[in-house]
């Protein structure tokens, strides 16, 4: 059986490696780069606590290690009629496909009028360019940080208007630090509890952060944003995510729907029409509202469980996928848990330094690992094949 998956980022390496587990399929990961970034640690760029060369591994390697194909390329086209595949190297072809090519930051930021005025606090190039901007922070200086409308992942913003704040502080500068939520309620809104955000939003305010509430990114000025209710906040450094959706590619192939994301069922993220095809990570459709690396792997668990059980009959459990955040803000951290599943809910929300060497170990060990991580302290999801 020849497998195809597109993308090496956390969904598209959990899939390989499980799938090459369990079975001796041609399996082959298309991907832009072999160089594969650990990008949650990259915050941490900002205040030297990482070098670059740690978050980085060469995927290649990794996956002839495994017996598994990696081709380096870009990929241009997705024919699901066809089973075909378009890259910047020829033509392949798949019997099952798993597409895993992410959330299409840069694509998605590129269509916020003025972004050039702003950094986005994705990519590598996105962060050294922040970093260079607050390096250079002097007094009288207001750093704003948010997302843009329907952006599916708050949780980089909080941390880095954490860091700004404690950067000001290490260095003596005095300036202002700005956070928009999308969520009237403020940090960590979204969640259902509403002891969360309360809590949340009292430890941002005690680190001298200005949430403004129920805000998002409509258009970036040279000096100001320009929220979707059309109020204002002028800033210096501007940093900005957007929202997300499938890749431009993805979706002239039909494969997603209103939603902007591939159109799969939950939680076997299989293809609503094309049987043969899988979406996972940021370019599906998830069980929760938020778009995160764990939430990408356990997607990938679910997905490739779900190919065994169909052709091999090997039974193997779900997850559900929930919300595991680990944030570092400087010289302070925290966590937020909120995993629910059909029998139970858990919920941790702390702060303290312990977090910062947390996440900087797992990062550590997922960059050692190459992703190759079974464990995700997730909870089980209950489903049975009719
Ligand atoms: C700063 C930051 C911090 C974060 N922190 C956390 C965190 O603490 N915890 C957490 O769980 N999540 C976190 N996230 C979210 C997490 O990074 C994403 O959810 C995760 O990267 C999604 O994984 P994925 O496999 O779906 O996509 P990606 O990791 O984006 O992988 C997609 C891959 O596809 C490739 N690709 C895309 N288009 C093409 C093409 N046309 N041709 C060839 N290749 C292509 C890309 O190069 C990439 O390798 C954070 C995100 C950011 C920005």
């Amino acid at each position: 059986m020849k497998i195809l998956i597109l993308g090496a980022g956390y969904a598209g390496l959990t899939a390989a490696y499980k799938l090459r587990k369990f079975t001796d399929f041609d399996i082959s990961i298309i991907s832009k780069s072999r160089i594969v970034k650990e990008n949650t640690i990259f915050p941490a760029l900002l205040t030297d606590d990482v070098k670059i060369e740690d978050t980085e591994f060469d995927a290649y390697k990794e996956a002839s290690k495994r017996k598994i194909n990696f081709v380096e390329a870009d990929i241009n086209g997705i024919f699901p009629e066809s089973n075909e595949i378009k890259t910047s190297v020829g033509k392949f072809d798949y019997d099952i496909l798993f597409i895993a090519l992410g959330g299409a930051y840069e694509e998605n930021f590129s269509k916020i009028p003025g972004h050039e005025f702003a950094f986005m606090h994705h990519t590598l190039e996105g962060f050294l360019g922040l970093k260079n901007a607050l390096d250079k922070m002097e007094d009288g200086v207001r750093v704003f940080v948010g997302n843009s409308q329907n952006s599916p992942i708050e949780g980089p913003s909080y941390q880095v208007a954490l860091i700004a704040e404690y950067l000001m502080r290490k260095k003596g500068i005095k300036g202002e630090v700005y956070l928009s939520t999308q969520s009237p309620k403020g940090v960590f809104g979204p969640i259902p509890e509403t002891w969360i955000s309360e809590a949340a939003n009292k430890y941002f305010e005690k680190r001298g952060i200005k949430i403004l509430k129920g805000k998002s990114v409509k258009e970036i000025r040279k000096d100001k944003v320009i929220f979707s209710d059309n109020t204002e906040i002028y800033a210096d450094i501007k940093s900005v995510l957007p929202t997300l959706s499938a890749p431009d590619i993805v979706k002239s192939a039909n494969l997603t729907d209103s939603s902007n994301f591939i159109n799969v069922s939950i939680p076997t993220f299989k293809h609503i029409n094309f049987k043969n095809i899988f979406g996972l990570g940021d370019s599906a459709k998830s069980m929760v509202p938020s778009k995160t690396a764990r939430g990408a792997m356990i997607s990938a668990e679910n997905a490739v469980s779900t190919l065994l059980h169909e052709v091999k009959g090997i039974d193997l459990p779900y997850y559900s996928q929930g919300i595991l955040c680990m944030m570092i803000g400087g010289d302070d951290g925290g966590i937020l848990r909120f995993d629910k599943n059909n029998n139970t809910t858990k919920i941790i929300l702390d702060f303290g330094k312990i977090y910062l060497n947390a996440k900087k170990l797992y990062s550590r060990f997922l960059v050692n690992r190459a992703f190759d991580v079974s464990y995700h302290a997730a909870l089980s999801f209950n489903y049975s094949f009719k």
